[in-house]
Formats: C-alpha cells, structure tokens, sequence
C-alpha cells in the first residue's frame, strides 16, 4: 500500500512538472487548441487524482479498512475529520474564480432591452450603443452574445457574422467554464509553477478554438480581417491574425 502510494504521487508529481513543459513550449497547440485544452484537463484530472489516491494509500497504509479513521474509537476522530471536509471544501469556494462585474452588467443590458436585439447569422445578437469596439459572451439562460455599435459600424457583414460566430463558439465549448477552473487552480496553488502556465495558455487557447469555429463557419480570411478591427493592436490579437493567414 504505502510503495503503491509513492508510486501514484511521483506520476503525479511528474504530470504537474511536465505537462506544462509539453503544453506551452509545443507549437501543435496553436494549430490544435481545443486538443490542448483537453489535454490540459487530462494533466489536471491526472495530477489531482493521483496525488489524493497516493496521500490516502500512504495515509491509510495498516488501518482497518471499514474504519480507517478511528471515527468509532473516539468521537473526536470524527470531528477531526469533520473539520477537514468543512475547510477543503471552503478553501474551494474562496479560491474560486467568478465572473466580472462586466458579465452582469452585460446580462441587465440584455434582460432590460437596453441592448435592442439584431438578427446576426441567425444569431439574435444584443448590439449597445457604445462608441468603442466590444464583443462578448455571457454563458446562462439570461446570457448570450452581445456587441457594440462602435465595432459593428466598422465592419463588413462577413466580418461581423464572424465576431458572432466566434463569441457563440465561446458559449457552446464551455470556455467560461475552462477559464474558471484554470484561474481558479492559479489561486488556489499560485506556487505551483505550472498553475500559473495553465491560467495564461487556456486564455488564449479559448481564442484560438473560437476563431477556428468561426473560420469554418466564414472562412479564414473573414476572421482574420474581424480580428485585425476588434483587437488587431494587442499582441494577442496580431497572433491569432496572424495563425489565421496559414
Ligand atoms: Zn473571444
């Protein structure tokens, strides 16, 4: 049990160091994002896993199995443990990432018709009257897919149905959900050196899959153009125009 134990905590050890190495120094994942983003679950589920399996053999090595705890020897066992679970389990709720204030706001502009309601690709798309360039999608029933007239004035109809698809890709892949758990592992271990790698590679490997969504839907080059007028002055921007050019 306790060899056992150690065996399952060194690979796990071993997939937290190198899966951040594999994952952020592989030029594959820039042309396949969604499978990074799968694979970096996997390391997370593998890591996790493999640590609490281990820590529980080495542990629990020599106790009886129907009471490993001693919970029936001493009520103060019990407690113990009780106390455990309680501060696990808030340690997980503190650490946890929430949306911005950004995302409310966006959802009483939708709920309030603040936003009037334009028909986009067959997308109804909430569109506010907002002089600088926006797009954005908020997850949940009172959510959905919102821009700014700033943006949709500049842009062609191709380009536009392009900024929609690739925000609806963010709603119907779960980004917000990928983003959350990444950000909230950085928090909850911030000294875990591939914690941090993890935050900043699933940022923007939900805009990578969200602009491939997108440029099967419209093409390459119709993506390209929408993200050059969205975001074509931060550097993120200029990479995903410029892995949209291949
Ligand atoms: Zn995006």
């Amino acid at each position: 049990m306790v060899v056992a134990g150690v065996v399952l905590i060194v690979l796990a050890l071993a997939v937290v160091v190198l899966a951040p190495r594999v994952l952020t120094r592989s030029a594959w994942t820039i042309d396949r994002p969604r499978t990074a983003l799968v694979s970096w679950s996997v390391a997370v589920l593998l890591g996790v896993a493999g640590l609490v399996a281990g820590i529980a053999l080495v542990v629990l090595a020599n106790r009886p199995l129907t009471d490993p705890f001693g919970i029936g020897t001493s009520a103060s066992h019990g407690l113990n443990v009780g106390v455990a679970v309680v501060a696990v389990l808030a340690f997980a709720v503190a650490v946890r990432v929430r949306p911005g204030p950004e995302h409310d706001a966006v959802r009483e502009a939708m709920r309030s018709g603040a936003a009037p309601h334009r028909e986009i690709a067959g997308v109804p798309v909430a569109v506010v009257e907002a002089d600088h360039a926006l797009a954005c999608a908020v997850p949940g029933r009172s959510g959905g897919v919102l821009v700014s007239t700033g943006l949709a004035d500049q842009l062609r109809t191709d380009e536009l149905e392009a900024v929609v698809a690739h925000e609806r890709a963010h709603l119907s892949q779960h980004h917000a959900v990928a983003v959350g758990i990444a950000e909230s592992i950085e928090r909850a271990v911030p000294w875990v050196p591939g914690a941090r790698a993890m935050a900043r590679s699933t940022r923007v490997l939900v805009e990578f899959a969200a602009d491939d969504a997108a440029a099967r839907r419209l093409g390459r080059d119709a993506v390209r153009r929408a993200v050059l007028v969205a975001d074509g002055t931060s550097a993120l921007g200029v990479i995903r125009a410029s892995r949209l050019e291949r």
